[in-house]
């Protein structure tokens, strides 16, 4: 008994098992993949985070590099703009003069001659010459620029040839002291110096560096391509001061080429301000390789881990399925279908139980074939078998309520136990079947007799009990001439029905 009930716990938990099996692959799947995904996007945001800080600081030391030759340069241009208008200054000849307004730091490699022109724009002083040719630049914006405001301070020109080479041209205006506009002292520095300095540097062909003027207007750009130089970018959106702000970084197109890259841009107080770039493609290219061999490895582990619970899965249902199978037969009864006695043990245990939690009647039929034993001398073993199988259809005809529990109790013997029925309700049932018994069978050759017991469980019963009682009632049946229902006056004399 106790076996069987230990069984039937062991299938529950195999069933749950195949579940747990499941849901507990599915949910490692998952959060291994979760896992992994983060750790990916966590290493982009490294290889992200690095390429921008070395984009940070090579725009720094460019941008510093810039900065310097820019404000020496300009020194130089405050110089002979302060020194001009010394009085003292017209009275010196023109070697003097010479000395006085241009130090030695104008004349370095890459930067032009610092040139004077009067308030008509006709040259005055020419550094590289005491007597330089006649030459009017009236009309170069470098010029008109400081006429028209002679407080614009440093001036640096779109990129231009200027004395035959492509440069940008620094200019200030001269003013005396009550602020009249003498004319302009202007310099430049030649494309050389840039091509210089970023040939300095270690970089792919793919990167870039752009030079700006803070209205936008390209100065020079690497990779070196004319067409782009003085392109000014006022109304382009790429890298507009909303996506790109004066130390910030910006990922996407660029507005020269359709590469995407990641910006950076350095800005220091100066008139001129970088941007560097790099391919996303070249700072993701390791990153993206890693993820095509971890995601490789995670699909082939994912497929591993489903494939195997599935097999399992399938595995565990099919023995499930092959133990009710087992159990099934195991609790049948072969001949009649009915459940066999070993089940009925087990049922009028569990019910009996169940009815002293629940304080309700538990009722049994005990019912036996009459003188089955000349039935089988007269037509022979096997139309006995069928006789019983035909009480069997009669028992389970009868009996339809879950719970309810028709079994060959041995022999030619059959119990119903029929739980929470009262004696009279239990009756019913038992007459149902002794007469479709009689009915069934031809001229009546076959009845049945039953014993029929109801016992309200309590202290000092079991239901080895209640089938005492039902079988007593049987016997009387027996006695008083068969083919008849005799109801168990439970404690008391059994009472014909
Ligand atoms: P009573 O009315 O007093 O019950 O008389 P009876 O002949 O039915 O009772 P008895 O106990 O003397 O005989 C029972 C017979 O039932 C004996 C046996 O041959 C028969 N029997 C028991 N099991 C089977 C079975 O599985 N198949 C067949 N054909 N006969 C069976
Ligand atoms: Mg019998
Ligand atoms: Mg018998």
């Amino acid at each position: 008994m106790l076996f069987g009930r230990r069984k039937g716990m062991a299938r529950r938990r195999w069933r749950l098992s195949a579940k747990l099996l499941i849901a507990s692959s599915v949910a490692t799947v998952i959060g291994f993949s979760a896992i992994c995904a983060n750790v990916m996007l966590d290493m982009r945001r490294g290889e992200e985070e690095l390429a921008r800080q070395m984009l940070e600081n090579l725009a720094a030391g460019i941008d510093a590099d810039i900065g310097r030759n820019i404000e020496v340069y300009d020194l130089s241009l405050r110089a002979v703009a302060s020194n001009l208008v010394m009085p003292e200054i017209k009275d010196v000849s023109k070697e003097i003069r010479h000395l006085i307004l241009f130090d030695r730091a104008a004349s370095a490699k890459h930067f032009g001659a610092i040139q004077v022109f009067d308030a008509s724009g006709q040259l005055w002083i020419d550094a590289s010459s005491l007597d330089p040719r006649p030459e009017n630049r009236a009309d170069e914006e470098y010029f008109t620029v400081h006429r028209s405001n002679p407080d614009e301070g440093l001036f640096v020109s779109r990129p231009m040839l200027h004395r035959g080479a492509y440069s940008i041209v620094l200019s200030r205006s001269i003013s005396d002291a009550e602020g009249r506009f003498l004319g302009v002292a202007a310099g430049s520095i030649r494309f050389s110096y840039f091509h210089e300095l970023f040939d300095r540097l270690n970089l792919s062909p793919d990167d870039t560096i752009t030079v700006l003027r803070r209205d936008r207007t390209i100065i020079m750009r690497k990779p070196f391509n004319l067409d782009v130089i003085g392109k000014n970018l006022a109304t382009v959106r790429t890298w507009s001061a909303n996506n790109l702000k004066p130390t910030g970084s910006y990922a996407g197109q660029g507005p020269v080429d359709a590469t995407p890259r990641l910006y950076v841009r350095r800005d220091s107080s100066g008139p001129l301000y970088v941007v560097v770039g790099k391919p996303l493609e070249a700072i993701f290219r390791v990153w993206q390789r890693e993820v095509i061999r971890i995601g490789a490895i995670m699909t082939a582990l994912i497929l591993f881990v489903l494939g195997t619970t599935f097999f399992l899965g399938r595995e565990i249902s099919r023995r499930a399925q092959a133990e009710d199978k087992l159990e099934e037969l195991a609790t049948t009864d072969a001949l009649t279908g009915l459940k066999n006695r070993r089940k009925f043990d087990l049922e009028i245990d569990t019910e009996w139980r169940r009815a002293v939690r629940s304080r309700t009647p538990v009722a049994l039929l005990m019912i036996d074939a009459d003188h089955f034993k000349s039935y089988n001398d007269n037509y022979g073993h096997q139309a006995g078998d069928q006789v019983l199988v035909g009480i069997a259809i009669c028992i389970s005809d009868s009996v339809r309520r879950a719970g309810d529990c028709g079994a060959r109790f041995g022999g030619e013997e059959f119990a119903v136990l029929l739980p929470g029925f009262s004696v009279s309700e239990a009756l019913a049932v038992a007459e149902n079947i002794r007469h479709k018994v009689a009915h069934w069978s031809e001229e009546e050759v076959t009845t049945v007799s039953i014993g029929v017991a109801s016992m309200m469980p309590s202290a000092g019963l079991d239901w080895p009990d209640l089938i005492a009682a039902a079988d007593k009632a049987l016997y009387a049946a027996k006695a008083n001439g068969r083919n008849q229902t005799v109801v168990a006056n439970v404690p008391q004399l059994a009472m014909v029905a």
